[in-house]
């Protein structure tokens, strides 16, 4: 019979402040992973690593570009995204901003300033779990639409 570990096993190590395992323990956690993708499928990407920020922009481009009130962004370095599958498109949505999206279903993807070198942002909207990292600030709140805080 294979091994097992208990459902709990390693919620119980990584949360034990005195580990009985500490060597097996790192072997067996995965290093981290961001997944995500657009809504077809086409596009699949992983971010490695953890994001600098996370915020919600309510800026005027954002809102128009992604068709949507405000839109939720992570900040990572460049190298930290890998794209899996599918080949974004993408175009300039003001003087030095690149934006991708899905060519097929058009979720909004990345962000990319040319005044920001080795850095990139991703809609939060498109990874698999949206839940997993919650923006700590707005910006561009004078552009916020009347009602985004109403309902
Ligand atoms: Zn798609
Ligand atoms: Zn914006």
């Amino acid at each position: 019979m294979p091994f097992r570990a208990p459902d709990d096993w390693m919620y119980t190590a990584r949360g034990s402040s005195s580990s009985r395992y500490p060597s097996l323990i790192e072997v067996v956690v995965p290093s981290p992973e961001i997944p995500g993708g657009c809504f077809c499928g086409e596009v699949r990407y992983a971010i490695s690593g953890v994001p600098e920020q996370s915020l919600v922009c309510h800026c005027p481009d954002c809102r128009r570009s992604a068709g949507a009130q405000s839109v939720g962004w992570i900040f990572i370095r460049s190298e930290q995204f890998d794209l899996r599958s599918g080949s974004p498109k993408s175009y300039n949505s003001s003087v030095g901003v690149t934006r991708t999206f899905c060519g097929t279903c058009g979720t909004t993807l990345t962000w990319v300033g040319d005044q920001q070198p080795g850095r990139m942002d991703v809609t939060i909207g498109s990874l698999d779990d949206p839940n997993q990292f919650p923006p700590t600030r707005a910006v561009y709140r004078k552009h916020k639409l009347d009602w985004a805080a109403e309902i």
